[in-house]
């Protein structure tokens, strides 16, 4: 397998990567764009955007919001109303893998902005159904939080006549440069279903599934671009303004909104998906699972690119926790009421056999994976020079219960312990 001589990414990143003649990856060298792009005049050209759709009649939300309980959403509430002095409307996909921490992080977020929060909860039965037929059509557990989160906030655009959606990071920008920052691009349904939803819009599960019917997966039907177009919605992401640097972006938010964070248990990255306890855990070991590679080199990366990993401290990260097995399996499929042989079945026929093949005793051996490229040709002429250490902090950490932590949910979601 190829990987990029500068970060750790191999050629079969799902979400497709290209390598230049100097062995450097699509994701590298887009990421070089943050240290070239003059970020003060994509800056101005957001708050152009942002400034009209500014609603000053006061008769309606300025724009929408996708928050959680993790993952950026206090930086970007932070930047869009603090800082440009918009209103938006905070709207959640109830993912129910929430953690102790994501509904704290969640209440508080929407009493400190002082916003409105509209959450959206589907029948959990219902979510079983999907989850034991998305883990059978494409081996993942996650479908149903990726396209509640992705369609939620633009069936309320529509239903309420919002028209500016606001997200974080572009993902496939982010990670492998599928696009520049300069091409702007924003939401669209052809990405949402073709890398969010790995090919599977909600109608394709009902033409294959009998027993789904319609009314099942109705919450995560995108709305048809006649009613889009109505309303004029469109979803832009602020990585494409704003020099983008998640983990400089939640100490701040630490340190001026006490943002929590937390151990996870296959990442160093103590900072984002705090608030659900099948990301960094199951969902991420079928990842691994599938691909030979899971969070933990996409957070490696990142660090790499931003200079406070060595490529070498990277693997090394890897090497810690690639393999760990998740905290949260049995939890899981108890939930969901499959056998931990049933599911490795159903995990089994997504592996990826570039990278995985079975040895003769029948188990599953990696062929290959970034630790034997350590030393390949052109890493020491492409690295990239370290500037700063990379210590994720890990925060205090208070219960519902404890004094001085009152997260219970009353009106805006504080009260009294
Ligand atoms: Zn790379």
């Amino acid at each position: 397998m190829k990987y990029c001589v500068r970060c750790l990414y191999p050629a079969n990143h799902p979400l497709n990567i290209s390598f230049d003649d100097d062995g450097v990856c699509s994701g590298c060298r887009i990421h070089e764009e943050k240290d070239s792009l003059n970020w003060n005049f994509r800056e101005k050209k957001l708050k152009r955007i942002l400034f009209s759709y500014k609603n000053s009649a006061k008769e309606n939300y300025d724009c929408i919001i996708p928050v959680s309980g993790a993952r950026d959403s206090y930086f970007i509430v932070d930047t869009i109303k603090r800082l440009y002095g918009l209103n938006p409307l905070l709207v959640t996909y109830n993912k129910q893998y929430n953690t102790p921490l994501g509904i704290r992080n969640l209440a508080y977020l929407k009493t400190i902005f002082d916003c409105d929060l509209l959450t959206l909860t589907v029948n959990p039965e219902i979510v079983k159904k999907v989850t034991r037929i998305t883990l059978q059509e494409m081996g993942s557990i996650y479908w149903h939080c990726i396209a509640g989160q992705t369609v939620f906030p633009v069936q309320i655009a529509v239903r309420f006549k919002i028209p500016l959606i606001i997200w974080g990071v572009h993902q496939g920008c982010d990670q492998v440069g599928m696009f520049s920052h300069l091409n702007e691009v924003e939401m669209t349904g052809k990405y949402r279903k073709e890398h969010d939803l790995m090919g599977y819009e909600a109608e394709d599960l009902i033409a294959k599934y009998n027993d789904l019917k319609f009314e099942d997966v109705r919450p995560f039907i995108y709305p048809n671009d006649k009613e889009i177009e109505k309303v004029g919605v469109r979803g832009i992401y602020l990585s494409n303004y704003i020099r983008w640097d998640s983990k400089k972006q939640h100490e701040d938010m630490i340190k001026i909104y006490d943002y929590r964070t937390t151990e996870q248990t296959r990442t160093f990255d103590t900072y984002n998906d705090v608030d659900c306890f099948n990301y960094s855990d199951v969902h991420d070991y079928i990842k691994y699972l599938k691909w030979g590679f899971g969070k933990v080199s996409d957070h490696a990366t990142r660090e790499i690119r931003l200079k406070r990993l060595t490529r070498e401290e990277g693997i090394e990260k890897v090497k810690l926790y690639q393999k760990k097995k998740p905290k949260y399996l049995k939890l899981f499929l108890n939930w969901i009421g499959i056998t931990e042989s049933g599911f490795n079945f159903l995990i089994d026929r997504f592996r990826d056999q570039r990278v995985w093949e079975r040895d003769k005793t029948h188990q599953w051996r990696l062929k290959d994976s970034i630790l034997n490229h350590i030393n390949d040709n052109g890493v020491l002429k492409t690295r990239l020079e370290k500037y700063a250490d990379c210590i994720f902090q890990v925060t205090e950490r208070l219960g519902p219960k404890l004094k001085g932590d009152g997260y219970i949910l009353i009106g805006k979601g504080i009260g009294q312990t």
